[in-house]
């Protein structure tokens, strides 16, 4: 169906940063698939552990046990304080995951907080819950129960918390769709301390910023509160469909055997790979690269475009043109061999695998110069 503007570009080949298309030209991708190339294409580490897995075992469902989701939630539970999984299959199915799971614990309580601007997926509770107008209005009626504040509002999340019945507050800690935006200091911290004041959840949709994308294993960490529910998926399964929703024990108690379900979630090939990738950004240091590299493409985006203009964390950047030209840098970057995606008609977003290197990145900033260049003056 229509639902993307697509490139007219096919890539048959990805290394790290690199991609090469059906004629032999070759890219350096400062998209990474939409922050899911964190650890690079086809990480050998992950295509050995998708390959023998797919010989031996590829789906059972979820009758059985499969010990490799179990390690895989051992795993996460280690780097978020004891918390336990549900495994399925995308961004979106771990926000509903995470709504009915928060609607259940809070018996009685059904109303929800979310941001403006935020995006949480295009499922009906993922798109009641995503703070955008243009999105929602084809669909309406949506599920009921959203309300949404401003990104940054203290006193509006407040009110909407004082006003009581809420189950849960969800948001981004850096909001990525909606142009990579970062709170200002000391607003999660609050958000943290509004919702425990209020006995609301707090759900915090890392799909995007986890896995050390931000320069942390989670972004929620640069603020360092805890949260209830932690919602992944992009870079977790490097590439295969993999989602997961985290709750601490006392809220993923509130599940019994029968309220959710999945037939593909976690299943052994998945896992296996998201075992890798997790074994890749530990072994690899792909965290601290993220602040590395992460510094070495601001400061030269900063270059062409001013400082001003660019904003993120680690390897979640984006940048404000001067005009709305956004869609015509991102193409003549694509003629050039530089992949950015552009999210608004003046915004483009970079989110490139975490293990480009420093002469990778020196040479697209070369390419996107020329390509601004070629752009501004046309
Ligand atoms: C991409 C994204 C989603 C939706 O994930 P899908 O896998 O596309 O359903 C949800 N939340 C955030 C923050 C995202 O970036």
């Amino acid at each position: 169906m229509d639902t993307y503007r697509r490139w007219p570009v096919a890539f048959v080949e990805g290394r790290g940063a690199n991609l090469t298309d059906a004629e032999g030209k070759s890219y350096i991708d400062l998209v990474g698939g939409i922050a899911v190339a964190t650890v690079g294409h086809c990480h050998p580490k992950v295509v050995a552990a998708i390959t023998e897995q797919a010989q031996s075992l590829i789906h059972v469902s979820n009758l059985y046990e499969n010990p490799l989701n179990e390690a895989l939630a051992a795993r996460l539970a280690s780097l978020t304080g004891g918390m336990r999984s549900f495994f399925c299959n995308s961004g979106a199915e771990a926000i509903e995951c995470a709504l009915k799971l928060a609607r259940k614990h809070a018996t009685g309580r059904t109303r929800f907080v979310a941001t403006t601007g935020g995006f949480h997926g295009r499922t009906f509770g993922a798109l009641s819950a995503t703070g955008q107008p243009a999105k929602q209005a084809p669909f309406e009626p949506l599920v009921p129960g959203f309300v949404h504040v401003v990104y940054g509002d203290v006193d509006a999340l407040e009110r909407e918390l004082t006003a009581g019945e809420v189950a849960a507050v969800l948001l981004e800690p850096v909001q990525g769709e909606a142009g990579v935006v970062v709170p200002a200091e000391g607003y999660l911290a609050a958000v943290r301390e509004l919702c425990t004041a209020h006995g609301a959840l707090l759900i915090v949709d890392e799909v995007q910023t986890g896995l050390g994308r931000t320069g942390a294993w989670f972004a929620y960490l640069h603020a360092a509160i805890e949260p209830d529910i932690i919602c992944l998926a992009k870079a977790l399964a490097g590439g295969l469909p993999m989602g997961a929703c985290l709750a601490t024990p006392e809220v993923a108690a509130a599940f019994a055997p029968g309220d959710h379900a999945t037939t593909f979630g976690g299943g052994p090939v998945q896992s296996a790979a998201a075992l890798a990738v997790l074994d890749a950004i530990e072994e690899e240091g792909l965290i601290e690269r993220a602040v590395h590299a992460g510094e070495r493409l601001r400061g030269g985006l900063g270059r062409i475009f001013g400082v001003d203009a660019v904003r993120g964390l680690g390897c979640l950047l984006a940048v404000t043109l001067d005009r709305p030209v956004a869609r015509e840098l991102a193409s003549a970057a694509l003629a050039k061999g530089v992949l950015v995606n552009d999210i608004g008609s003046d915004v483009i977003r970079l989110s490139p695998p975490l293990v480009i290197a420093d002469d990778e990145i020196n040479r697209a900033l070369m390419l996107l110069r020329e390509a601004w260049d070629e752009v501004r003056t046309a």
